[in-house]
């Protein structure tokens, strides 16, 4: 089950995958951080397909080709901007995630990564963040024809950690509720 969760170091823009996740903003062209680094990787074409999608709400995505990048597609979504977490952000993060799968698996896609969605310039604080990113791949992973194989690409070692140590006391919860499924 969650053998086929990989957490790394990297520059998503550099990963050899079906799909990329962009954090995107809504109008789906072009920003900062993780979406510029992904625009300046595929080229301006990314950016050309983009003006044909209208934007995009905050908690769905859309997907492209990958152009230049080596990831046949990249899927856009839009994470919340934190402002206390009252606001609806566990629930529009989680959507990111959930709708990034479904899409993916939409479209017969086998890989997919992502990078922390909203943890940067929308501040969601990364533990938090870390956690609803987690469930949503180990809940994807039971599912029939599933994306059998999702990476969380980090930015930095400190992301990193986070991400094995919320793995880590995930997987002890599931074992803890269901001895069953970790043997
Ligand atoms: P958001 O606006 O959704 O917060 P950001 O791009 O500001 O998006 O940050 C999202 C996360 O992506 C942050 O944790 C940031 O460190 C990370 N990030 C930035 N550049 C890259 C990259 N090239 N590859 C992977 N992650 C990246």
């Amino acid at each position: 089950m969650s053998e086929a969760i990989e957490i790394v170091e990297a520059d998503i823009t550099q990963l050899d995958v079906d799909a990329i996740v962009n954090a995107a903003n809504n109008s789906l062209l072009g920003g900062g951080g993780v979406d510029g680094a992904i625009h300046r990787s595929a080229g301006p074409e990314l950016v050309a397909e983009c003006r044909t999608l209208g934007g995009c709400a905050t908690g769905e995505a859309k997907i492209t080709a990958g152009y230049r990048l080596k990831a046949r597609h990249v899927i856009h979504t839009v994470g919340p901007i934190w402002s206390g977490g009252g606001a609806g952000e566990p629930a529009l993060l989680e959507s990111c995630y959930v709708g990034s799968l479904k899409l993916a698996k939409a479209h017969g896609l086998s890989s997919i990564a992502f990078p922390s969605i909203s943890t940067g310039a929308y501040g969601y604080p990364l533990a938090p963040a870390t956690r609803i990113a987690i469930a949503a791949a180990l809940a994807h992973l039971e599912g029939n024809g599933c994306v059998g194989r999702i990476v969380f690409a980090c930015f930095g070692r400190q992301a990193e950690a986070t991400y094995r140590a919320v793995l880590t006391e995930m997987r002890a919860m599931l074992s803890e509720a269901n001895p069953k499924l970790v043997e």
